[in-house]
């Protein structure tokens, strides 16, 4: 039914709206927009699946602009992104496409940002509410965010969202929005947990899935090398120097330490170049991007979580400097390139105990990786002495070389020397800034010995891959204690979330947690950044710094002394009778089990989902003990 559909007017789109997507230059409809835009315009829910950068956000935006009453400056529209870069981006295309729309306007709210500034920008008012769930669910609580116009929510990132642990959040919001309105639901992927979600809170939705590897995964070239973990950096600035087609490139790495680390080497040898972490302020983080865009940054240094959903055409390479943690990662991360229509390509560092996460991901995304082999050190040296020639060709060329020409024919005379001589002298001294060679290191080059081993690819083993989910660089996990327990209310799902959001760990590697009265105790890596550790003794949780610290021998043994009944879902896990001094079940990893919470313990009983809607709106529920995490 798309197929026909060639022009924004074709989608019945008002005159303002495609005035103003003429004046940004898109010209035809993306698949998710032609697919979308007719059902969101006629009012129906939706779910939509597609990949990043496949445009999901002008899908939604747009039809939803053209039905926004701009007379009543009261939220019509309420947007839910899993994190504030998201919620910026998001609410800066709105802002893009209403241009013409006289005095529409959007609010972006999230977390980090003071809430005096938004509870002021809300009571203005706006059209249009873009938020992370977490800030967003603490403003319907203190009922500042007015919810008797809203008549469409837009659930974005769906997957992303679950995969931070907000599933609750946004559920206990989709509880509390009024039962009249357009629910629709944006996921790049579709688990089980978010199908539910669909079934549960969307009406008769309209399903529109744009099979994946349209747009990102065809206009990207997936290469890897195999390299020791000592020789990283020497292989990425290799490739940097003999890439083809390089315009500017975003390097994950795995830390927020080794964000800064990497980017101050890289700017070492020369490059523009910068780190991009979740630690830097906001302001910060927005004017890295910015450079980034304008060409003042050619190299950005990031973890997963700082460069989620980036959008910056010029990237035309992102290098997987530490390898993802899972499959979804790695395809989120290759994402911020070839995007707009343009090509890409992605690079992928692999140490040789990681090769069967490679094979992991050729499986998951459906395509294969190439080997990449690193320019041996001649291969650089002759892309560098080309260089060199080409711009001694250009002076001989146009510059005016008199004097010099003297200056030369004195040091022949007076040192009697060969004119070859003189001239490989002066080229020495050229160069000896931005070296033609590459330093020699001991035993043979970092580019044979990758050759060497590609040729032997490690057999798949299951264990192994499950194993490598625990692993944080060497996989040790120690017990950390933490000053919140029971008493002040925490549950493990607020302590996973403040740890994951504050520190960027992700919920996986955060392993068993134990409450007791007035603390707790967590198995985090064992490897933890020193910068890491003083973040999360900052953090708060439940108004209590974490004020965390290793387990010392005693205390470790105590901990490990408490009886361990079975297994049992983190999330949604009734918490521990209070007065007992016992330690909370070891949890399955949300993965394990996608089975989601009991049903006795929602707090609607499980009950159909219509039923359910009219409880909740009729009974003005509240969540009693349940209060999800909020995102900082
Ligand atoms: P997604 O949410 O699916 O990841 P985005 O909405 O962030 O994708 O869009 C990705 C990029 O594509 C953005 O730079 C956006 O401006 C651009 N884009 C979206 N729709 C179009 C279109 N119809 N024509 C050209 N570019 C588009
Ligand atoms: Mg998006």
């Amino acid at each position: 039914m798309n197929t026909t559909i060639e022009s924004f007017a074709q989608l019945e789109l008002s005159p303002p709206i495609l005035e103003a997507l003429a004046g940004i230059g898109y010209e035809t409809p993306s698949p998710i927009q032609a697919a979308c835009i007719p059902h969101l315009r006629a009012g129906h829910d939706l779910l939509g699946e597609a990949q990043t950068g496949t445009g999901k956000t002008a899908a939604f935006a747009l039809p939803l602009l053209d039905r926004l009453d701009l007379s009543a400056r009261k939220p019509q529209v309420l947007v839910l992104t899993p994190t504030r870069e998201l919620a910026i981006q998001v609410a800066e295309a709105f802002q893009r496409y209403a241009k013409n729309l006289p005095g529409f306007h959007v609010l972006p709210i999230y977390g980090g940002q003071s809430m005096v500034v938004q509870l002021r920008q809300l009571s203005r008012g706006a059209h249009v509410v873009v938020g992370t769930p977490g800030r967003v669910m603490d403003h319907i609580e203190r009922e500042s965010l007015d919810l008797d116009s809203l008549k469409t929510l837009v659930l974005d990132e769906a997957d992303e969202m679950l995969r931070m642990g907000f599933i609750d959040d946004v559920e206990w919001i989709l509880e509390h929005v009024p039962i009249e309105r357009q629910t629709a639901l944006f996921s790049a992927t579709m688990p089980d947990a978010i199908r539910r979600v669909a079934h549960r809170y969307l009406r008769d939705p309209r399903e529109v899935k744009i099979k994946a590897a349209t747009t990102t995964v065809t206009t990207i070239r997936q290469r890897f090398c195999q390299i020791a973990v000592a020789h990283k950096l020497d292989a990425l600035t290799r490739i940097l120097e003999v890439e083809e087609e390089f315009d500017a490139a975003i390097v994950f790495v795995r830390t927020k330490t080794a964000t800064v680390e990497l980017a101050e080497k890289l700017e070492a040898r020369g490059y523009a170049a910068a780190a991009l972490n979740g630690d830097m302020t906001q302001q910060l983080r927005e004017r890295v991007i910015e450079q980034l865009k304008g060409g003042g940054l050619d190299i950005v240094v990031a973890t997963d979580v700082a460069a989620r959903g980036l959008d910056v055409p010029r990237i035309s390479h992102v290098i997987n400097y530490d390898i993802p943690y899972d499959t979804e990662a790695y395809v989120h991360r290759i994402g911020r390139t070839g995007r707009a229509g343009r090509t890409g390509t992605a690079i992928l560092f692999v140490a040789p105990r990681e090769m069967r996460m490679l094979k992991v991901i050729e499986r998951a995304t459906r395509q294969p990786i190439e080997p990449l082999q690193l320019p041996s050190r001649e291969a650089v040296a002759d892309k560098r002495v080309a260089a060199f020639r080409h711009q001694v060709a250009t002076v001989l060329e146009s510059e005016d070389l008199d004097f010099f020409h003297d200056v030369v024919a004195g040091m022949e005379d007076s040192h009697n020397a060969d004119i070859h001589d003189i001239a490989a002298a002066l080229a020495f001294l050229a160069q000896r800034e931005r070296p033609l060679q590459l330093p020699q290191s001991a035993g043979p080059d970092i580019a044979t010995q990758t050759a060497a081993r590609a040729e032997r690819p490690p057999r798949e083993n299951r264990e192994a891959i499950l194993e490598r989910r625990r692993d944080f660089s060497d996989g040790r996990l120690q017990r950390y204690r933490i000053e919140v327990g029971r008493n002040q209310q925490a549950t493990p799902k607020d302590i996973v979330g403040a740890i994951a959001n504050e520190a960027g760990i992700e919920s996986r590697f955060i392993g068993q947690i134990n409450l007791y009265e007035d603390y707790s105790t967590v198995e985090l890596p064992a490897d933890l950044p020193h910068d890491v550790i003083d973040i999360l003794r900052r953090v708060r949780v439940r108004q209590h710094q974490l004020n965390i610290r290793p387990l010392d021998r005693d205390e470790a043994q105590r901990d490990a002394a408490r009886p361990r009944p079975g297994a049992g879902p983190r999330f949604g896990a009734k918490p521990a009778p209070r007065g007992e001094d016992a330690p909370r079940k070891p949890y399955a990893k949300p993965w394990d089990k996608p089975a989601g919470k009991p049903a006795s313990d929602r707090p609607h009983g499980g009950k159909p989902f219509h039923t359910d809607r009219r409880d909740t709106q009729g009974t003005a529920f509240k969540p009693g003990k349940k209060k999800p995490q909020r995102d900082r």
